[in-house]
């Protein structure tokens, strides 16, 4: 090593990527890991206050811990990098929209924004 980073700098130098399971309800993965898949924890956010409520990671789970999961998230959050509740209206019929051609069948586009349900 040939530096000795804060604990602060290092949190910084981790790369987190987050993915919105649901509102509130964000997956984050520490990519600075060697096996990413191994470090995804799911940090809830309160619907109402927007507080950050828990994290799925044992540092939280067992010690109650403010976790560096959430302190990403709030980073994230902040700065508008990441929307924890995404919004209805942002949720517009895409643009590239086929369903006219396909009859009672959503296009491809449509299903995989969400704006359209596959028929069961
Ligand atoms: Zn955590
Ligand atoms: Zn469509």
């Amino acid at each position: 090593m040939l530096f000795h980073p804060t604990a602060q700098n290092r949190a910084q130098a981790e790369q987190f990527s987050f993915d919105v399971d649901a509102p509130g309800l964000i997956k984050v993965t520490n990519e600075s890991h060697e096996n990413p898949a191994a470090h995804q924890y799911t940090v809830s956010i309160d619907d109402v206050t927007e507080d950050l409520m828990a994290c799925t990671c044992p540092h939280h789970v067992h010690r109650n811990a403010y976790c560096k999961h959430m302190a990403a998230v709030e980073n994230a959050t902040d700065d508008g990098t990441l929307e924890a509740f995404p919004s209805e209206d942002n949720n517009v019929e895409p643009e590239d929209c086929d369903c006219d051609s396909l009859g009672d069948f959503p296009c491809w586009p449509c299903v995989r924004t969400g704006w359209k349900k596959l028929p069961n």
